[in-house]
Formats: C-alpha cells, structure tokens, sequence
C-alpha cells in the first residue's frame, strides 16, 4: 500500500514537473509553473523519497533517521526561505550561482559517501556500477560546485576576469586536467573492491580543482554561457546522485534541469554567435583591454533634464535598452510610467532586450514584467535592430556592454563579434548612467562619444523620477 503511494506521488511529481516547466517559457504563466514544478512537484518528490526505503523494504529493516531528515530539512528549508526573501533583485543571479554550486556539493558529498560504503563494507553491495554512478556524482557535481564558486566570486566582482593572467596554455593544461579526472574515475572503477578511500579522495581533489581551472578563464561575455552550462551540470549531477540510490524521481528531476539548461545554453551560445566550443576553450573574457575607442582625448556631450523631456514628448518613436544598471537602480516601475506618459501623448515606446544584458539570462525580461510592460513590447535582438533604424530616441538605461560598437567594428576589443544593439541608428541617444565607468567587461564604450549621443548622468531611477516631473510640466 504504501509503495503505491509513494510510486503515485512520483508520479504526480514527475507530471508537476514537466507541465511547470512548460508553463516557465511565458511570464504569464511562469509564477504558477514555479509553484507547480518547484513546490508541489518537488514536495511530492521529497515526501516520496522520505518514506521509500520503508517502503520498499518494510519499516522494520529502514534505519530511523526520521529526526535528522527532518532537522536538515528544518535548517535547509529556513535557509532558503530567508534567502527566497532576502535576496536584493540584482544579486539573484548569485544567488543561483550559490544554488547550483551547493546541488554539485551535495552530489560531490553523495558520492564520498557511497564510496566509503563501499570499501568499509566485507561484501561491497553494488558492484561495478555503484562505483560508476558514484564516479559520475563526483566528476559532474565536483565541476559543477566548484565552477559555481567561481562563477559567484565573479558575480560578485570579488574576483575580477583579469585577476590572473592566463597564459596561452591553459587550454591544454585544462584538457590534460580532463584526461586526469577521467583517467581516475576509470581507475577507481576498474579496481572494484580492491581500490581504497585514498583513490577516491584523490579524484574528488582532481574534480574540484578542475571546476576551478575550467570557469578561471572564461569572462565577460561568455559568463552567461558559463552559468547557463553550471545549471546543466548541477541537474546532470543530481541525476547521477539519483543513479546511486536507484531514484527515479531525482533522475527525471535531474535530467529535466540539466536538459534545459543544456537548451539555455545553446540559445545563449546562439545568440552571442559563439559555438559551445569556443566559448569553452576561450577567446572573448574580460581580458581588461581598453580596446582603441575612448582612449584619446575625446569630450562627453550631455544633454539636461528639460531639453531631454523635450525631445522624447516630441518624438514619434522611443526605444528603451535597459541593462545591469535598470537592475541596480530598480528603476523598471519608473521606466513604465515614461512609457504610459509618452504613449497618452502618441509616442509609439518599445524595449529592446538584448540576450546577456543584466547580469542572468531573461535578466530585463523578469525586472519588465514585474513592472507591467506588456510583453509584445519586448523586442530581442534582430527585431530590436530593426526597429531602431527607424526610431527617434534609444534611451540606455544603465546598458553599457550590450551596446558597444567595438564589438562590430574593433578587433583588439575584448567582446569584438558578439551581436549588440544597434542603437546608433536612431536619431538621437540619450545615455543614463552614473558615471563614464565602464560595464562588466570593464572595456570603453565608443558609443558615449558618438555624434549623436548625449550623457544623462545619475543613478537610473532617480533621472527617469526627474523626467517624469518634467514630461509632467510640459
Ligand atoms: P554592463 O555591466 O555592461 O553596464 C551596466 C552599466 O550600468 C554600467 O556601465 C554602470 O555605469 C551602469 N549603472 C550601474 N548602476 C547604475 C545606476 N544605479 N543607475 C544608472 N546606471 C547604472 O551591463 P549590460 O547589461 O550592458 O551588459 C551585461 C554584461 O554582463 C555583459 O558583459 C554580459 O556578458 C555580462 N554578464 C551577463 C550575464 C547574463 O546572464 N545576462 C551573466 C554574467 C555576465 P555607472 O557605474 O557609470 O553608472
């Protein structure tokens, strides 16, 4: 009775899983997708994975371990609700950096466990393939906790992309590490029951360290691959933790975000014109050159709150290009209302969202709509340029990176062949930013100097307030 309970309530919670996850791809419908796939899915998975082992093998033979589930639960479950309630809007992507970082601790963890297991037992249970599943737990969890830490210091700016010098080699010394890490993981494997702890502490120093080396190098604008790529391994290493305990509900949940991170990543690659394979070996990073713009002895032109109230009730069309800056100011709910003020007055207000602005992918789209944009007016990339070439203002709204010239037209820069906006092709540009500091990839942006660019200096929110009173006045 009680298997068939469980077995219904994984069930029911692979269903949840993959109907929630649809529902993610619209944000009408992505609040109740995250409710579905991630409360009720994943509690039935919890509480069908809690009552399983009695269930398969009768309450007597299971261990009652009930209580320090139960206050693992209590401590992780208060963690992640203060955090869930915490957590500032632009340190989000962070924040998942820390997520998927902790499902590869856990994994890492699963797997030393079972390792242990099985050298200490007189007669290992499981054989060849506890060992393999256990090698797989540690290789993709190894990668995907340590790459997340990574990842997460370089989020936070704590460690910057040009911290280390690269050299030209590393390429090759993290394919050497590679072969490493999959050397021992073959060894351990092929050595059954004769192997011992030491070999797998070994492999799992090998797998972190290359976590390490392997994210290290990769900046600026392949950061969001980077991160999209961690979330795949962090389901993938899930799914082989569920491979060690025979857990078909961790292997559906864990295939499922690894898969769609796998889909994350490759539109992400598409959309930045990179294959996966380039961005893994290299090429675009911080790299911390200034690239040729900006370096002489080039003037600013600024443009005041009044005439730039002018131009934009004046004009038939604006563009709005937010970017990390809209984010940091949470200047979205302002941005809105310039655009329902400018719409009364005719003005046709549309948003071009470029795919890596902000700093997670989806970044503006999440910050748009919890401010009520209507998602028509969201524009991506192609569309966006498009539009532009006939717009009377782009208005930059804390974007810096994402619209760049000298990634089309100078080859020493950093970020040099990835797409950006367009947004010269409009008649006028108006610039908020606070200062001529430059964006994640820490490189000048010739835009600022362009002819027909003008500086609106101040945080976001606070220019866009200031611009509401004076469309007001008008
Ligand atoms: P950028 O980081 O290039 O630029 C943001 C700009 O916002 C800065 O120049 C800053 O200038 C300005 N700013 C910051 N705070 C404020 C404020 N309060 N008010 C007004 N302006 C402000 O952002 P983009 O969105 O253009 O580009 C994103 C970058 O992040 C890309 O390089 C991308 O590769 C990278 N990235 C993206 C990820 C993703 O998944 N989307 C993940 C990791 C990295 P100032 O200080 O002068 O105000």
């Amino acid at each position: 009775m009680l298997l068939s309970i469980v077995n219904l309530a994984f069930l029911i919670g692979a269903v949840l899983f993959v109907r929630g996850l649809s529902m993610l791809s619209s944000p009408e419908t992505a609040r109740k997708g995250n409710i579905y796939a991630g409360a009720i899915g994943m509690g039935l998975a919890i509480l069908g994975s809690i009552f399983a082992p009695a269930a398969k093998l009768g309450a007597a033979e299971v261990h009652n371990n009930y209580i320090w589930i139960l206050a693992g639960m209590l401590v992780g479950g208060s963690i992640g609700y203060y955090a869930s309630y915490k957590v500032k809007m632009t340190a989000m992507p962070q924040m998942v950096a820390i997520f998927n970082g902790l499902g590869g601790a856990t994994a890492v963890l699963l797997a030393m466990v079972e390792f242990n297991n099985f050298y200490s037992a007189d007669v290992p249970e499981g054989g060849m393939g506890a060992l393999l599943s256990s090698a797989l737990a540690l290789i993709i969890g190894g990668v995907a906790f340590t790459g997340s830490m990574i990842a997460f210091l370089k989020l936070e700016e704590v460690i910057k992309d040009n911290f280390l010098v690269i050299p030209k080699f590393h390429t090759y010394l993290n394919l050497l590490l590679l072969a490493v890490m999959l050397g021992l993981a073959v060894w351990v494997v092929a050595m059954g029951d004769k192997g011992e702890m030491w070999m797998a502490i070994v492999f799992m120093v090998v797998a972190l360290y290359y976590g390490i080396s392997f994210v290290v190098p990769i900046g600026g604008a392949d950061m969001p691959v980077v991160i999209a790529l961690l979330n795949t391994f962090s389901g993938l290493s899930a799914a082989s933790a569920g491979l060690i305990y025979d857990s078909k509900i961790m292997v559906v949940g864990g295939l499922l975000v690894g898969a769609s991170g796998m889909i994350l990543t490759l539109l992400m690659c598409r959309a930045m014109n990179r294959s996966l394979l380039n961005v893994l070996i290299g090429g675009f990073g911080g790299g911390g050159a200034a690239g040729k713009a900006g370096t002489g002895e080039q003037v600013v032109k600024e443009v005041s709150m009044n005439d730039a109230a002018i131009q934009l009730n004046y004009s038939k069309s604006v563009v709005f290009v937010p970017g990390y800056g809209l984010a940091v100011a949470q200047a979205q709910k302002v941005c809105k209302e310039i655009e329902d003020i400018l719409e009364a007055n005719g003005v046709e207000v549309r948003y071009a969202i470029h795919p890596v602005a902000g700093r997670m992918p989806g970044h503006m789209n999440v910050l748009l709509a919890e401010a009520d944009v209507p998602y028509p007016k969201l524009l991506d990339l192609d569309d966006a340029n498009s539009f532009l070439a006939n717009a009377d203002i782009a208005v930059i709204v804390g974007a810096n990176d994402v619209v760049n010239p000298a990634a089309l037209d100078d080859p020493s820069s950093p970020i040099y062949g990835m797409p950006i906006l367009r947004v010269w092709d409009a008649k006028h540009v108006i610039v908020l930013k606070r200062s001529m500091n430059p964006g994640y990839a820490g490189i000048q942006n010739p835009l600022f100097f362009h002819d027909r660019t003008r500086m609106l200096f101040g945080d976001a929110k606070d220019t866009l307030t200031k611009l509401v009173s004076e469309l007001k006045s008008l």
